[in-house]
Parts: structure tokens; C-alpha cells; sequence
């Protein structure tokens, strides 16, 4: 099998370790992408970390760009040279949830442990969230992929695999959020400043950020937003109620925290929803009481990936990009080699909102 350099874990909340690995070819249905850059994400930290368990040793890394350098059988639509986008959503294309035009939720399982990845003595090697692209190539499922501008930067395109379509999805599809609405974006972050330029783009009559931090407020301003609210005040849903002169149509819940669930509602109208984007640990829990939401018509809904179908919505998201509508290159903080990825995660955890990603020469 062809030697590829990767950054391994072999134990949770170790350094990862850059080193030879070997990756087998495309088979049927699938493509190798020889990437060109790679986004570290918070699920990769949350994952090298033992927050969410999993196989180990593992290869993480799953918002990335590249060229198409193999082809498998029964691939349609895509060729070797083509630019491309690598997610994390891989859809069997026929199970219920993909039957019904959600992918994010295919309910086919993936098993990581059997995929194209072996470690250099030919042990076992995971392929985590079937992408397993802090590495020099991939070899993924043809419905992970989908084409962009040969054209577009691949440091900004990388970014469309993950975060963005998260924040902007959860605006557009799961909200369907309708120009003249009212939002309410709670964590200006990675998926926050998304969320608030999805609003933005959806067209949004007036976006209050939430946030902890005055110096992400001041980012959120940046992209989009028309008001911030410390979250750290006393009840700073009355100061966002102030500010919309009313509650919100839409509240994005961009942070994994649950007391900030129990308290999303407070900030809705009449009939407004609460998207649930950010993710609390496994077993936490928040408290409703029904009946506000019957009385008053609001809903909570789950929203995972942006319930994207990615060639439906890259494509647009890579032209508003060209057009300048859809800021990418201002979320990236930092460029890094696969040699310093220790690093890069290093200064990701210090809690910079943007994203730092790894540049293959
Ligand atoms: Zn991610
Ligand atoms: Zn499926």
C-alpha cells in the first residue's frame, strides 16, 4: 500500500504523532483526494482528547480540500484533477434519513476500523468521522466529496466543509429563515460567526450576538452582526429583547453548554424557534416547560451539519464566496505545516474564534 505522512493518536490527550502511514487505494464508490489544506476543528480537540471516546491509535482532521488523484468504480460525476471539498458526511443514499433528503442524519452506520488507513507495520488504523485527513491524502465515500471552482483557494474552500456549512445551514435550511426576521445568535465562535453571516445573508432585519467575551462581540460586528449582548449581565435576553424591541423569529444555540439551553427560549417571540446547534456533553440535560411552547406556538430543533445536502449548498456558498458575500479567508487565523499541527491545536485551544489550518505544499 502507498506510504502517506499523517498525524496519529495513539492515546487520548497525548501529542499527535506525524509519521508514515500506509492508505490503500480508491475502491468501488470511492475517491483519493491528495489534499491541499485541512482545517482543525473543535470535534478533532474534543476527540484527541478523550472527550467523546472512540478507536484508537486514530488519524482526525475532517474539513479539508484537495485534487482528486484516484477513482473508483462506480463513481459518477467526478474525475482525477478535480478540485474538491472532503466532508464528514458520508450518506449511503438510501436509508430513511437520506430517502428523505437528509444526509447529515444518514442512519447507516461507518466503521472506521475497516476503512482505507493501516498504520506502517500494517496494524489497525481508524479512519475517525470517515475522513481521517490530518494526512497528505484521503480516500473517502464519492458522497463525501463535492466539486469547487478549480479556481477557488484551497485554505478557504476547506472551511466549506464544516464550520460554515454548520452556522450558515442551520440559518437557511433548518430555520428557514425568511428575510425581515429577527435573530438571536448565542456564541460568537467558530459555528457563531457562521450562523450570524447566514442571518446576514438570509437577510436578517436585525442579528444580536451573545457572548462572553466583548472582543468576539466586537468580531460578530464584522460579520453581521447589528447588536452584541455580554452574556455575563444579569438575564441578557432582556438586553437582546431591547435591542429587536421584541423577541427573536430564530435563536441560534451555537455554544455546547446546557444552562445556556435552559435559557435559549427566553429570547424568542411569539412562534419563534430555538435551532440546538452546539452540543453539551453526553448526559446533560435542560429543563422546558411545555406548555410555553404549546401556548405560544415556539419549537426547539435540532439541527446537525446545517442540514446540508453538500452538492446542493457548497456550490452556492463557494460562488457568494467569489462575490465576496460569504467571508472565508477573515475566519482563517492562522496557516501551518502537517509538521506543526501539535502547535496549531495549541493555539486553537487558547479560544480564538477563527480557524487555523494546515497547508499541504
Ligand atoms: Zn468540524
Ligand atoms: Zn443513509
Amino acid at each position: 500500500m502507498p506510504a502517506i505522512k499523517a498525524a496519529v493518536c495513539h492515546a487520548f490527550g497525548d501529542q499527535l504523532t506525524v509519521e508514515t502511514v500506509d492508505l490503500r487505494a480508491a475502491q468501488t464508490g470511492e475517491i483519493e483526494v491528495t489534499l491541499k489544506a485541512v482545517a482543525i476543528c473543535h470535534s478533532d480537540i474534543s476527540f484527541a482528547d478523550g472527550a467523546w471516546g472512540g478507536s484508537l491509535p486514530a488519524v482526525y482532521g475532517h474539513e479539508a480540500a484537495g485534487l482528486i488523484t484516484g477513482v473508483g468504480d462506480n463513481v459518477s460525476g467526478l474525475n482525477v484533477g478535480d478540485a474538491v471539498v472532503v466532508t464528514l458526511i458520508r450518506a449511503c443514499g438510501t436509508c430513511p434519513s437520506c430517502s428523505s433528503g437528509k444526509p447529515t442524519i444518514c442512519g447507516t452506520p461507518y466503521d472506521g476500523d475497516h476503512g482505507p488507513l493501516k498504520t506502517a507495520d500494517g496494524g489497525k488504523l481508524h479512519q475517525a468521522m470517515a475522513s481521517g485527513a490530518f494526512a497528505e491524502k484521503v480516500v473517502v465515500d464519492q458522497s463525501q466529496v463535492v466539486k469547487i471552482p478549480a479556481d477557488m483557494p484551497m485554505d478557504a474552500a476547506s472551511l466549506l466543509a464544516c464550520g460554515v456549512i454548520t452556522g450558515v445551514g442551520a440559518v437557511v435550511n433548518a430555520a428557514n429563515f425568511k428575510a425581515g426576521q429577527d435573530a438571536v445568535v448565542i456564541g460568537a465562535g467558530g459555528v457563531g460567526l457562521n450562523a450570524i453571516q447566514g442571518a446576514w445573508i438570509a437577510g436578517a432585519r436585525r442579528i444580536v450576538a451573545v457572548d462572553m467575551s466583548e472582543e468576539k462581540l466586537a468580531i460578530a460586528k464584522e460579520f453581521g452582526a447589528t447588536h452584541g449582548v455580554l452574556a455575563s449581565q444579569d438575564k441578557p435576553w432582556k438586553a437582546a429583547k431591547q435591542a429587536l424591541g421584541r423577541g427573536a423569529d430564530a435563536v441560534f444555540v451555537t455554544v455546547g453548554a446546557a444552562p445556556v439551553y435552559d435559557t435559549a427560549p427566553r429570547y424568542l417571540a411569539y412562534g419563534g424557534k430555538v435551532i440546538m446547534v452546539g452540543m453539551p456533553a453526553t448526559g446533560a440535560v435542560s429543563q422546558y416547560e411545555p406548555a410555553n411552547f404549546a401556548a405560544v406556538g415556539q419549537s426547539l430543533i435540532g439541527s446537525k451539519m446545517g442540514d446540508v445536502v453538500i452538492k446542493r449548498d457548497i456550490p452556492w456558498m463557494a460562488d457568494l464566496y467569489d462575490q465576496g458575500r460569504l467571508k472565508l479567508d477573515e475566519l482563517i487565523s492562522g496557516r501551518w505545516s502537517l509538521d506543526q499541527i501539535n502547535e496549531a491545536i495549541a493555539d486553537t485551544k487558547t479560544g480564538s474564534a477563527k480557524r487555523n489550518v494546515i497547508i499541504f505544499d
